[in-house]
């Protein structure tokens, strides 16, 4: 069978979370696939630093303007960098569902699953990168509060059973996902089943980090967060930077099947390595 484009769905808790396969999609959107990102809340609860610099205020010294402002002024702000960021990477398909945040608890919103799967209807991805219903947090400690990545995961779990169910009350077309992964970020290393080089993505990403001022992120701080992480995920990797994924269930292949950068590194001498990955 001929390699066709691929449609990507990515569906995020937050906006900001797009970020951690971003490289990914700009990889794709370059190679002729489509990528759509759907944000379930608006975030307007998650890393208002502006907020939580105010309410830890001494009361003389508050600015009540900032916590009596509400959050519709942040929760744009988010929208915007997310759009913003996602051009970077080649996507302009971006979708803000609004729902809350902090908590967002996926039982007491269905029009979420109903929202997920109407999209899935519409876009037919034949992947899906959506948020781990396994881990609660980006450093892979299990709790049993809560967690908008988790709910957000459930959300978009039922959303795609939904879209791939004939439905008797419906005539709406099933669409069933050929292929579901979750950022690596959620995971330890030992559980990634693939990471994707996003060398050429690299500064996209720093700028993209660099774009969600709502969370007092700075030049600085960007720099510095994808050397460390994306950096370690491309140490690891034995490249430069990468992003990684876990597969949802494993998939059944053709053949065997070796990537080009695998056998890159299977070939070069030590020497050849650290002189690549200093580049
Ligand atoms: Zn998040």
């Amino acid at each position: 069978m001929k390699s066709q484009s691929l449609r990507i769905l990515g569906v995020v808790a937050h906006p900001h979370d797009f970020t951690h396969f971003a490289g990914t999609c700009g990889v794709h959107t370059s190679l002729g696939d489509v990528v759509t990102v759907v944000s379930v809340t608006d975030g307007a609860g998650t890393h208002n630093v502006q907020l939580e610099e105010e309410v830890f205020n001494l009361v003389e010294d508050k600015n009540v303007s900032v916590a009596d402002a509400g959050s519709q002024g942040y929760s744009s702000q988010k929208e915007g960098e997310l759009k913003n960021a996602a051009a970077l990477f080649g996507v302009s398909d971006v979708r803000i569902l609004g729902y809350p945040d902090k908590p967002f608890i996926a039982g007491r919103h269905p029009g979420a699953v109903k929202d997920i799967a109407d999209i899935i209807r519409e876009v037919r991805p034949n992947v899906l990168i959506s948020q781990s219903p396994y881990r609660t947090e980006h450093h892979s400690r299990v709790s049993s509060v809560p967690n908008d990545h988790v709910e957000s995961a459930v959300a978009t779990l039922e959303g795609v059973r939904e879209a791939g169910s004939a439905r008797y009350t419906s005539n709406a077309l099933p669409h069933k996902i050929a292929l579901t992964l979750f950022p690596g970020i959620y995971f330890n290393r030992d559980e990634w089943d693939f990471t994707i080089d996003i060398g050429d993505w690299v500064q996209q990403r720093i700028k993209a980090e660099e774009m969600y001022k709502s969370q007092g992120h700075t030049p600085e701080f960007a720099r510095k967060r994808i050397a460390i992480g994306v950096g370690a995920t491309g140490w690891a990797s034995g490249t430069g930077y990468s992003e990684s994924f876990v597969r949802s269930s494993f998939e059944v292949l053709s053949k065997i099947s070796v990537s080009d950068a695998s056998l890159l590194q299977a070939s070069e001498t030590e020497i050849e390595q650290l002189k690549r990955l200093s580049d």
